[in-house]
C-alpha cells in the first residue's frame, strides 16, 4: 500500500464519527464475465463486518444494481446500509423506499404509462421499484414512435424525472439517481465526521465529487479520476478495508 494512502487510513481512523462506503462491483467483487456470478471477495465483507461492528462507524455499500440483486451478491444486511440502483433504492434509513411525495409521482407516472400503453398493441408497462418501463419492442416501428411521442408529451407535466431513451425501451424514475447524492445522504444520516468512499467506475466518480479534505476517495483500477489515492484492484480494495478495520479497532481500544 502506497504510504501516503496508509497515512490517509490512519487519519480516517481517529475519526470520531467514521462513514466507510463503497461500490460493490469491481471493488469488493472482481468483475467477470457473467454479472450474476460475480461474489465479493471475503476478505473486504469481513473487514467491513469488522467496521460495521465497531462503535460510531458506519458502513454502507452504493452500487448501481438493483437492491435485491446487490443485497442477495453482497450477503451484507444491518447494521450495513445498502443502496442499490446508483443512489435510488435504499435498504433502509433515510430513504427507505420512496418518500410519499415521489411514490405518488411514480403511481401517476406509472398510469400515465398504462394509459398511453393501452392505445398502442404491443406496447407494455413494467413497473419496478423506483421506475416506470415501457416496453415497445413487440409492437410495430409506427406504433413505437407514436406511443412513445405522446408519453413523452405526457409527462411534460413533471418536470424533474429522469427519462432514459433506451433500446426499444423508455424508463422513467422519480428517485434522484447518482452516488454523490446516495453519498451526502449517508454521510448526513450518520453525521460522518470523516468518510472513505471506494468505486472503480465512471459513476463513482459523482461519489468521489462531494468528498471533502477530511475525506479519502480510493480509484481502483485504471483510468481518470477525482480521487485523491488509487489502488490497482480489489485485493488491494479489501487491503486498504482491512487495515482501516485493523486501526479503528486499536484507536477504538486506547
Ligand atoms: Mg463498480
Amino acid at each position: 500500500m502506497v504510504s501516503d494512502l496508509a497515512g490517509a487510513l490512519a487519519g480516517l481512523s481517529a475519526a470520531p464519527r467514521l462513514l466507510v462506503a463503497s461500490d460493490f462491483d469491481g471493488v469488493l467483487a472482481p468483475i467477470v464475465a457473467d454479472p450474476g456470478a460475480a461474489r465479493p471477495l471475503p476478505a473486504a465483507i469481513e473487514a467491513l463486518r469488522l467496521l460495521g461492528g465497531l462503535p460510531d462507524t458506519f458502513v454502507a455499500l452504493v452500487s448501481g444494481r438493483a437492491l435485491a440483486e446487490l443485497t442477495a451478491l453482497s450477503g451484507l444486511g444491518p447494521p450495513a446500509r445498502l443502496v442499490g440502483s446508483h443512489g435510488a433504492e435504499w435498504s433502509t434509513g433515510p430513504v427507505a423506499g420512496l418518500d410519499v411525495e415521489r411514490a405518488g409521482v411514480l403511481a401517476a407516472v406509472t398510469e400515465t404509462m398504462e394509459d398511453v400503453a393501452g392505445c398502442y398493441p404491443g406496447v407494455l408497462v413494467e413497473r419496478k421499484p423506483v421506475n416506470a418501463v415501457l416496453h415497445v419492442r413487440r409492437a410495430s416501428r409506427e406504433d413505437a414512435a407514436a406511443a412513445g411521442a405522446e408519453l413523452t408529451e405526457r409527462l411534460a407535466r413533471w418536470p424533474d424525472l429522469r427519462v432514459a431513451h433506451g433500446k426499444q425501451i423508455v424508463e422513467v424514475g422519480v428517485a434522484p439517481n447518482d452516488k454523490g447524492s446516495a453519498l451526502v445522504t449517508l454521510r448526513s444520516a450518520a453525521e460522518a465526521d470523516a468518510v472513505l468512499f471506494l468505486g472503480d467506475d465512471v459513476t463513482d466518480e459523482d461519489a468521489f465529487a462531494v468528498l471533502t479534505p477530511q475525506d479519502v476517495g480510493v480509484k481502483v483500477g485504471p483510468g481518470e479520476t477525482r480521487a485523491a489515492y488509487r489502488v490497482d484492484t480489489p485485493e488491494d480494495a479489501a487491503a486498504v478495508l482491512a487495515e482501516l478495520a485493523a486501526l479503528r479497532v486499536s484507536a477504538n481500544r486506547s
